[in-house]
């Protein structure tokens, strides 16, 4: 079964992208960057089990110890270096995959037993709390970390430990009356066991990701009881206590673990859990088959929660998670843009999240509107959390600053999940391009290619003792133009689809295909065609579009996008702005004019360490912009808001005195910049990208 951890392997990079700059820019700086910051801050050396004197701190996150996910920090690093050294060699980032796994061997206890905070700061309180503090989390990490060295390097040297703890946790988890019925509090290791079943085939593997999914939320797990009740009352926590993050005891529905994921109406709580807790469920129905009894109810849920989350729960940039307290969803359509509006958290991670569930969902139905998200999530609430010189992060994506939060990136973090994220991600992010399939059989050998996202890239698939190789050559998502070709030396039957996104007014195929039309969102180019045509292209034209947040969201604001990317305003280019964007008012029919724009980022070569300008594409918004005025004497300002007269349609002679507007000097043009590009070029923190329209 493919995933695209491994499947990215097939693909190399060509000409300079959106996508190839930024994998250059964490190869030659980001992976080197945050080693640096683990070695700084201790997480480097953890699994020498020594203490730390930061293993004293006061949580920032009650009763979450902020060292607790060091194992995973180092996890993701490993697995995202793996990917990278996998494409070409670097003897720094080498040297230090092979001493942490070195350091991590060495961590290992008797038993099999694998985890920092457990064995050096309260080793009699092992699967205590499964509730809150990440022990499976951090096992998953470390399955998918060994995953990924085993690829890059053929040998077992991490997997071997790993495999041992696996064991030591199929033991101490499952439905046996010995055993715990209890699952992780953080999703995660579901999907790197169904990960590691695919490589290694051991059932107990596949049993031990099953039961931690269909047991959670179980009301009755243990003894008659929920697990996290059972857990709870035997720590000994007093009976009102709770961790800061729930608001009332008992809210399960943090962890997704209320009710049964097959019984879940609403996608609830932390997006980031949510994410990867759905991934994996849709890993299990592919691997337990879509048709089998058990994944009718699976599937079910999965599309129920998919809905409710992109229709009802996501912002216009794929970001989800309004809410700060718990890191996750909001009631339905509230998406508030900033926090002096309400709310606003959009973490990286849970985008990254979204990207993997799209990614499954289109393996088991490959239908675009999966990966419309996938892209829009990639190209702005995913590329937002890294500065073009790779070095600087968000953790959470506002849609508008505020005082409290300026539109700035940090340089790490106490809870430092997003980085080493994005990092792994642009690792392998090859495989989120194309998916494909290979039929072989003694009489003929046929090959399937679904292509999802354009870039400049190849796609090469080896097929009996020849090579399929499908290129793509495009300045995607600043053109439209994709010129494809087709190199089977030995005439394969090959199928391609290619996506056209939703937002496409119109495409062009060229040579034309008679009868082409989409379906489900792909074309479909049959092996007489591609036999006809080793070179052709497709072209969608990327035309700048107001787009909105649903009308229940009660918010009257446009926001500007093309193509799969969305825009948004900063002060860097509108240096008039004194309050966030938040007085602007934009007329929708206006006038949006188009502007290469260069950007000196800070992208060395590797090994050259040059600076290289990177262009996009910005926007001008024309005689479009006002500011509602605030007016001193204004009498309505003395008034209750319900006090404030009402217009009514039919009076036109009549204008409501709260919408005076002016035109400040400068406010003739109104740039636009890529959302996932903001942040790059100094400036006050201002931005915003839903605007007030002008009614
Ligand atoms: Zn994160």
């Amino acid at each position: 079964m493919a995933y695209p951890q491994t499947t990215f392997s097939h693909t190399s990079f060509s000409s300079p992208t959106f996508i190839s700059r930024r994998r250059e820019v964490v190869y030659s700086t980001t992976l080197l960057y945050q080693l640096n910051v683990l070695k700084s801050t201790g997480r480097y050396h953890a699994f020498k089990l020594e203490w730390h004197p930061c293993y004293r701190d006061k949580p920032d996150v009650w009763p979450v110890p902020n060292h607790l996910f060091w194992d995973s920090d180092v996890a993701k690093w490993i697995e995202g270096a793996c990917y990278f050294l996998l494409c070409e060699e670097n003897p720094t980032i080498n040297g230090a995959v092979k001493e942490l796994v070195a350091m991590i061997r060495s961590a290992q206890q008797a038993d099999g037993y694998l985890n920092i905070h457990f064995t050096v700061v309260e080793p009699t309180k092992r699967f205590t709390n499964l509730r809150d503090l990440h022990e499976l989390y951090n096992a998953g990490h470390l399955i998918e970390a060994a995953l990924a060295h085993t690829q890059c390097y053929g040998n077992d040297l991490l997997m071997e430990p790993v495999l041992k703890y696996v064991d030591l946790l199929c033991a101490t988890f499952g439905p046996g009356p010995e055993q715990k019925h209890g699952y992780p509090g953080h999703p995660e290791i579901e999907l790197a066991l169904l990960r590691l079943y695919g490589e290694r085939k051991n059932p107990k593997h596949l049993a031990l990701a099953e039961y931690f999914i269909a047991e959670r939320g179980n009301p009755t797990g243990q003894d008659g009881r929920h697990y996290y009740d059972v857990e709870t009352e035997a720590r000994g926590d007093r009976e009102h206590e709770r961790p800061v993050y729930y608001p009332k005891s008992r809210s399960y529905w943090y962890q997704q673990a209320h009710e049964p994921i097959v019984n879940q109406q609403t996608i609830e709580g932390h997006s980031v859990r949510a994410m990867y807790l759905l991934t994996a469920v849709a890993d299990l129905v592919r691997i337990q088959g879509p048709s089998s009894p058990k994944s009718a109810d699976r599937t079910n849920a999965l599309q129920r929660l998919w809905r409710n989350m992109t229709e009802k729960k996501m912002y216009l940039t794929g970001g989800i998670g309004a809410q700060k307290q718990w890191e996750g969803f909001g009631i339905d359509y509230f998406l508030p843009s900033s926090t002096d509006e309400g709310g606003c958290y959009a973490e990286t991670c849970a985008a990254i999240g979204v990207m993997m569930l799209a990614e499954r969902l289109l393996q088991l139905d490959l239908d675009g509107k999966y990966a419309d998200i996938m892209e829009l999530c990639f190209y702005n609430a995913v590329m937002t959390g890294m500065a073009s010189n790779g070095k600087q992060f968000t953790y959470i994506n506002q849609l508008a600053s505020s005082d409290s939060d300026l539109s700035r990136r940090a340089e790490w973090f106490t809870c430092a999940c997003c980085p080493p994220n994005v990092t792994r991600l642009l690792g392998y992010i090859g495989g989120y391009l194309w998916s494909f399939r290979v039929d072989e059989n003694e009489k003929s050998q046929s090959v399937a290619v679904d292509i999802h996202m354009y870039s400049s890239a190849t796609l090469s698939i080896p097929i009996n003792d020849s090579v399929v190789e499908i290129e793509q050559d495009s300045n995607w998502p600043w053109e439209g133009k994709i010129e494809f070709t087709i190199r089977n030396p030995t005439d394969v039957a090959m199928t391609i689809k290619l996506r056209i996104p939703a937002w496409a007014t119109t495409w062009q195929l060229s040579p034309p295909l008679p009868n082409a039309h989409t379906s489900k969102g792909y074309i479909s180019l049959t092996p007489a065609y591609l036999n006809a045509h080793p070179t052709f292209h497709l072209e969608i034209p990327l035309l700048a579009r107001f787009i909105s947040p649903h009308p229940y969201t009660n918010q009257p604001i446009i926001a500007l996008a093309r193509g799969p990317i969305v825009y948004c305003v900063e002060d860097f280019d509108n240096p008039w702005v004194d309050d966030h964007f938040k007085s602007l008012v934009l007329d929708p029919s206006s006038r949006v004019a188009e502007n290469t724009v260069t950007m000196l980022s800070s992208t060395p070569k590797v090994g050259e360490g040059e600076t290289e300008a990177e262009s996009y594409v910005g926007l001008t918004a024309h005689n479009a912009a006002v500011q509602m005025l605030e007016d001193e004497n204004d009498e309505h300002e003395q008034l209750a808001p319900h006090h404030i007269p009402l217009v009514h349609a039919s009076d036109s002679s009549s204008t409501p005195q709260t919408q005076q507007q002016q035109q400040r000097p400068g406010m003739e043009q109104l740039h636009f910049i890529p959302y996932a590009l903001r942040d790059n070029r100094g400036g006050k923190g201002h931005m915003r990208v839903g605007i007030r329209r002008k009614l």
